[in-house]
């Protein structure tokens, strides 16, 4: 079939609105028109060339949509489903799939390669014929998707897929690393580095498992208006002095740090955002590393001696380790009851069309915390 997408054919440059070819679904896929997709800060750095792709290539891991059809095998969903896109696929099987951590599943091993799971393509440039390839088995910029099932979350038809779009990748990281990875409890403290789309759900989580002590650090102050109306107890303005934030941080915590703290930035930032989420914590704290850093940085500052002398806790986390097959209704049963707010994490709505300007605002990254594509 023929559709309208936004393609990367050159780093650096405008997305553009073009029409391509996409093959039907093949045994164990899903055709899903998209209804909508975030426009996430991860999409940038493979624009900017931070991360890099074999290109050309249809960017966008924060979708959600209706079934259309399925290949042969399929048995989790049916036309007609409402599904959010899962930016990992999990097949509910293997050894990762089967202990705890989908985050890891053996169906990512071909993630990075701009295929399907099976090492071929779907997508064709419709002026040449050229292959296009896919990102993270999702693709999302583009007006319908053929996925793994693997990749979809069948959620209640009654939940407004223009916000629950956000589930698929940025309020599922970070809520997660909250409730998953770092696993705070009440009257605990915590730092959230970052206050986009990640950060304003982990101040949910935090507040939700009752934290005392919210610390929210950004370098713009409209994101710190906006993690303060989230639930952050104190917002602090970063001035890229990593010594005054501390200093702040210190005077709020009586000179201990707080108990965890989340990095959410990552980008060129990584090395200094590191050195703070470090440096924040108290003895004994943990530190969660959630950024997508450039592909070239290859180690953060982080002192060895304070590191075992204040028995502190470095962790990764990807998707905020979640059990994301259960955690995405659940958090779609969380929206519905209104006790998380997707509402306002949506900054502006905007056709596809107007990508490329989604994308600039993501760079200057004073305005908005997501920005949502619909069709
Ligand atoms: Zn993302
Ligand atoms: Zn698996």
């Amino acid at each position: 079939m023929k559709m309208k997408a936004a393609v990367l054919n050159a780093v650096n440059e405008p997305l553009a609105i073009e029409e391509v070819e996409l093959d039907p679904p093949r045994g164990g896929e899903v055709l899903v028109q998209l209804k909508a997709t975030g426009v996430c800060h991860s999409d940038v750095h493979y624009v900017q060339g931070d991360n890099a792709r074999e290109l050309p290539l249809i960017l966008g891991h924060e979708g959600a949509g209706i079934v259309q059809e399925v290949g042969p095998g399929v048995t989790r969903v049916k036309p007609g489903d409402h599904v959010v896109l899962s930016f990992l696929p999990s097949c509910g099987t293997c050894r990762w799939c089967r202990s705890g951590h989908p985050v890891m599943c053996d169906v990512s091993a071909n993630l990075r390669g701009g295929t399907m799971p099976d090492g071929t393509r779907r997508l064709h440039r419709s002026r040449d014929g050229r292959d296009i390839n896919n990102f993270l088995f999702v693709s999302t910029f583009a007006e319908y998707s053929v996925v793994p099932e693997a990749s979809v979350i069948p959620v209640p038809v009654e939940a407004p897929l223009e916000r629950i779009c956000l589930l698929g990748c940025g309020f599922t990281t970070g809520f997660g690393t909250v409730t998953n990875v770092a696993r705070v409890q009440r009257g605990e403290s915590v730092t959230i580095i970052g206050c986009g789309g990640l950060g304003l759900a982990a101040i949910q989580a935090a507040r939700l498992a009752g934290a005392a002590t919210i610390v929210a650090v950004d370098v713009h102050e409209e994101k710190l208006a906006m993690a303060k109306a989230f639930g952050a107890t104190h917002t602090l303005i970063s001035r890229r002095n990593n010594d005054q934030v501390l200093q702040e941080i210190m005077a709020l915590t009586d000179g201990l740090g707080t108990d965890y703290s989340l990095e959410f930035v990552g980008g060129a930032a990584s090395p200094a955002t590191a050195d703070l989420a470090f440096r924040a914590i108290r003895k004994c704290g943990t530190m969660c590393f959630a950024g997508l850093a450039p592909d070239h940085l290859d180690s953060m500052p982080i002192s060895p001696k304070m590191l075992m002398m204040q028995q502190k806790r470095v962790v990764g986390a990807i998707f905020g380790d979640s059990q994301f097959r259960s955690d995405i209704p659940r958090y779609v049963e969380l929206y519905m009851q209104r006790q998380i707010n997707l509402d306002d994490m949506v900054s502006q709505e905007i056709p596809l069309e107007d990508i490329n300007s989604a994308v600039q605002e993501v760079i200057a990254g004073n305005k908005v915390a997501r920005q949502v594509i619909r069709f």
